[in-house]
């Protein structure tokens, strides 16, 4: 089924009955936007309602109607409480009515800008478009089997993140480069600016092309649903091996690459991020590698497919700063609920968006960041350095 007709078929399937609000079961707030705005517009069942009035012509394509279109996350979570047929699609549905009022009445100003910076600096934070200059900077190879995707936000802005990664592949002495990529087309796809993705894919995949890679890793929950979502029916095949770090990261310790040699003490626990979690089906090896560094973990009462979003994706952080915000602070009390002192993610997005909205009641770091604290090389390979 084509994506318009999906379209279709929703617009006359959602019964309004609501389950969509809440968490299946549990009966807590399941959507960000419908908590935060109150209005029936700002919660799934609302938004395909409004994309039905405008396929049937009752509603004017107007910016009237951009508030409640754009102040989706996208998170994905009224997919998993929804339980009528075809309830997978609804993130499909806002983004394609998104992408069609994009086309007749124009971006968001803020959506704008950022589709400007990547145009002109391949990152939508419009810093000087620096990458490639890592390989020589960090000592890596030109060619190598494994591309570190960076990410547009551990390359300008969660920049720890970023050299947390690339340390820890070095003392697991993984076969990686960095190649010159350009943003993935997240912040476009998401917030309907779908123009340019195209070619944003054909450069990146050259790149990985070039430089002879057969796997992909990224630190970043949006590149990593780009990459394996879009990537491959953008790009009709896309056969190179897409992995998060989280899930390298286990491998390497569970093989003896990463040794733990540290403790960290304090009361931790995981915030999933959507793209990653609900949309990429990344729930276990995050808790996982916890596990293995032996930290001192409990679960919110929101996790995994139900996960409380950080309030930051589908261009919600960039347009409703207030929305995404609240949402973060919303994410931290329930943190602070079970005595956590300490949250701990995999996405550098989130981390960007929980850690700006809390007052400093708990840390936040991406497990990157953890991992590399706590692990050294492999005994090993420490000694074949010293030779
Ligand atoms: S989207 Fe699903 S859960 Fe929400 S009102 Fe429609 S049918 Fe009900
Ligand atoms: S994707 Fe998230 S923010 Fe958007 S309607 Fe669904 S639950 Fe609400």
């Amino acid at each position: 089924m084509t994506t318009e007709s999906v379209l279709e078929e929703w617009l006359h399937r959602c019964i309004r009955c609501s389950t969509c609000k809440y968490v299946f079961r549990q009966y807590s707030p399941s959507c960000p936007s419908g908590e935060f705005y109150r209005f029936e517009s700002y919660w799934a069942s609302g938004r395909l309602a409004l994309g039905r009035g405008l396929k049937m012509n009752e509603l004017d394509w107007s910016d009237d109607i951009a508030e409640a279109l754009f102040t989706c996350t996208t998170c994905g979570s009224c997919e998993e409480q929804c339980q009528a047929p075809h309830a997978r699609s609804i993130v499909k549905i806002i983004e394609e009515v998104r992408e069609q009022y994009v086309q007749k009445v124009g971006p968001l100003p803020r959506h704008k800008a950022f589709a400007d910076n990547v145009a002109e600096h391949h990152n939508p934070y419009g810093n000087t478009h620096h990458a490639r200059g890592i390989v020589a900077e960090c000592g890596l190879p030109t060619r190598a089997d494994t591309a570190f995707f960076i990410g547009c936000t551990s390359n300008y802005r969660e920049t720890s993140i970023r050299d947390a990664a690339i340390s820890i592949m070095k003392k697991a002495n993984v076969d990686f480069t960095v190649v010159d990529e350009h943003c993935c087309g997240s912040p476009l796809l998401r917030t309907g600016q779908t123009d340019s993705v195209l070619e944003l894919a054909k450069h990146n995949l050259a790149q990985f092309e070039a430089a002879g890679c057969r796997r992909i890793v990224t630190a970043c929950a949006g590149c990593y649903r780009t990459l394996t979502q879009e990537y491959p029916g953008l790009l009709g095949s896309f056969d190179i091996e897409i992995v998060h770090l989280s899930q390298m990261i286990k491998e390497l310790i569970k093989d003896g690459s990463l040794s733990i040699e540290s403790e960290f003490p304090g009361h931790f626990t995981y915030h999933d991020p959507c793209h990653l979690g609900r949309h990429g089906g990344v729930y276990e090896e995050p808790r996982d590698v916890m596990r293995l560094l032996r930290l001192d973990v409990s679960e919110m009462s929101l996790n995994r497919a139900n996960a409380w979003c950080c309030g930051a994706g589908g261009g919600v952080r960039s347009a409703f700063r207030d929305m995404a915000e609240s949402t973060a602070r919303e994410r931290i009390r329930q943190a602070e609920t079970i005595g956590a002192d300490h949250v701990i993610t995999c996405c550098p997005f989130c981390v960007n968006n929980l850690t700006s909205s809390s007052d400093g009641e708990v840390d936040v770091s991406d497990l990157v960041e953890i991992v590399d604290r706590m692990s050294v090389a492999n005994p090993r390979q420490r000694a074949r350095e010293s030779e």
